[in-house]
């Protein structure tokens, strides 16, 4: 098998973690170094041992569910009993998402409001009897998938409602049908990425979507959410390979048909595609799908600066070559690449041979980058390309790396970024238990700006947090520009981690705004990005986009507070 980094994942409830990352039988490939990798982020940082563990499940205060007796007998003659569930566990898992501000206050009781109760629907029909009953009864309703948003997309506000409803579409799960003609097919909306890609998988083709958090999202999360595949430069983010869909909204059923093209009036796809559960409740979507690449390669490219690195990665894109994957880290971010890299695989008890083995290894690295003037700070760039002209396509880059002082670095780099593709996350839920946080925050910028957009989010990080490991990558690349994506690693201050976060948050979307980036290229605007968001697209765009919500939702049932609800 090609795609042998994909596994399959017990997403059954009782078997997802409700106060971090994942699945409970599943973990940090490296967890055994993990005691390493804590004395070096330390070390880096200045910082004492600090153990911060997650409150126990039963510690949280949940207020009183709302929704019982009447109401609760109400949703069951829909659904049936079953299929309506408000014990703790339901409603802590599905009360927030996965970001870092999410994670940090579920798991020490920091989380404002809880929803009610989680539903089970399994038809549009029933979904439709549901969001007549949540507008009878006014009450938010919050259409969940995955749950894995990190801008408070499925966050349990009510927002002045009487009660939170979530409901929970993952029963929603088939593959309806393939049409290999024209390469099209049909899935429920709340098909895990590993399930569709497997049900793809025996029909010989593949979407090639695949996030980060691929193990842990639906297909109607990437389409609410506007998501990007880590290979999108070849496939497309979602809205890219969106042929037509169905969503059940308050005021009935949105249907979109496939055409393979139209001039029809604003694409009515497009208008779904990011609603993030504003205007209804995705339930199918026809996607394009491409056969199963027989072959692909992935490899690694050294440059001098985060300068000649997006030079690089732009003249690809506007090469006529096809890639999947052109991510550039900057100087900071290939420094700890490297320093995580040599802790990992760190062997103690290696013999004296494997020891001169890699002593005349790296000696013989280190003269090659010295001779090629990379002995100094360095950018690294994985490179990927699948299907029969990924060899040539590879063959060019490398032709190419000499023009912007950059050198070929190998495939094992390649091959790792593959291996680890889906696991880094599993990191920040050791992270936490120790005092650390760890945060993502992303921007798409065209190319002119991307330099100005890289120094000024830095520094706004580093003005709020002096003491903190800030650090970027260009993840996805276009012929205009990037998105790139920051992580920071920094001291959770105990006393006050919601302020501390805030302040992030805030310095940080204004620096991006204020210098020419969007307010997210794939994450979405959910909650925490509203106001920014409000700021970005105007007065007028702004009515025109509450005025289609209140179109579809005239009751404002539809996760209120987010987006543009
Ligand atoms: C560790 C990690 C890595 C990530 N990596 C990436 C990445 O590489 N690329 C990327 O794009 N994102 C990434 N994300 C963000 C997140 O995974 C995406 O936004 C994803 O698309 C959400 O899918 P989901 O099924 O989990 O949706 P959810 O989190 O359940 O929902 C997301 C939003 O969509 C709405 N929604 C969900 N399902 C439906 C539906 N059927 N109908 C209507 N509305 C719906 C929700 O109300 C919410 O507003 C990452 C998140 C984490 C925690």
């Amino acid at each position: 098998m090609l795609y042998t980094e994909l596994k399959q994942i017990n997403t059954k409830r009782e078997n997802l973690r409700w106060n971090a990352w994942g699945s409970l039988d599943s973990d940090f490939f490296y967890a055994d170094k993990i005691g390493s990798l804590l004395t070096y982020v330390r070390h880096r940082l200045h910082l004492a041992e600090a153990i911060t563990p997650s409150l126990r499940i039963t510690d949280l205060r949940l207020p009183e569910t709302r929704i019982k007796g009447a109401n609760l007998s109400a949703l069951q003659k829909i659904v049936g009993k079953n299929r309506v569930k408000n014990d703790l566990r339901e409603r802590v898992l599905h009360s927030a998402g996965k970001s870092y501000f999410d994670v940090l206050r579920i798991r020490s009781n920091l989380l404002k409001s809880y929803t009610d109760a989680v539903i089970y629907p399994e038809t549009e029909n029933e979904i439709a009897k549901i969001l007549k009953l949540a507008a009878q009864r006014d009450w938010a309703v919050i259409p969940f998938g995955g749950g894995s948003s990190v801008v408070g997309g499925v966050e349990a506000k009510a927002a002045g409602k009487k009660a939170v409803l979530t409901i929970d579409i993952t029963r929603m799960n088939r593959l309806i049908n393939v049409n290999s003609v024209n390469q099209t097919a049909t899935f429920e909306a709340g098909i895990y990425g590993p399930d569709l890609e497997t049900a793809l998988g025996k029909h010989g083709y593949t979407l090639g979507h695949f996030p980060q958090s691929f193990e842990y999202s639906t297909l109607g999360g990437w389409v609410a959410a506007r998501s990007a595949g880590q290979q999108s430069n070849r496939y497309g983010k979602i809205e890219d390979v969106i042929a037509a869909l169905r969503m059940v909204t308050p005021r009935g059923l949105f249907e979109t048909t496939h055409f393979p093209a139209g001039a029809t009036g604003p694409d009515l796809n497009q208008v779904i595609c990011g609603s993030e559960g504003t205007l209804g409740i995705i339930t199918s979507v026809t996607v394009k799908i491409h056969p199963l690449p027989q072959e692909r390669h992935y490899c690694g490219f050294l440059f001098p600066s985060f300068k000649a690195g997006l030079d690089f990665i732009r003249h690809a894109n506007q090469t006529e070559f096809t890639f999947s994957t052109l991510r550039l880290s900057d100087e900071e971010e290939t420094n700890q690449l490297q320093s995580f890299s040599r802790i990992i695989n760190h062997k103690p008890d290696a013999s004296l041979i494997a020891r001169s083995r890699k002593f005349v290894k790296s000696s013989v690295e280190n003269i090659l980058l010295q001779a090629n003037g990379l002995a100094g700070p360095k950018c690294i760039v994985v490179a990927g390309s699948d299907g029969e002209h990924s060899r040539s396509a590879i063959a060019a880059l490398k032709k190419a790396a000499p023009q912007f002082k950059g050198m070929f670095a190998g495939t094992s780099v390649g091959k790792n970024w593959l291996k680890g593709r889906f696991n880094m996350p599993f990191l920040r839920n050791y992270l936490l238990e120790y005092g650390l946080g760890v945060d993502t925050m992303e921007t798409a910028v065209p190319y002119d700006k991307c330099i100005e957009v890289h120094r000024a989010v830095l520094e706004a990080m580093e003005k709020q947090m002096p003491n903190s490991l800030r650090m970027c990558h260009a993840s996805h690349s276009y012929h205009d520009g990037a998105c790139l994506y920051f992580t920071i690693m920094f001291p959770i201050d105990s006393h006050a981690p919601v302020d501390q976060w805030l302040r992030l948050k805030n310095a940080v979307s204004d620096a991006i705004l204020a210098h020419g980036g969007n307010i997210s290229h794939h994450h979405g605007v959910g909650a925490d990005h509203r106001e920014h968001f409000k700021r970005q697209v105007g007065p007028v765009a702004w009515e025109t986009l509450t005025a289609l919500k209140k179109s579809l939702d005239p009751r404002g049932s539809l996760n209120p507070s987010k987006l543009m609800a």
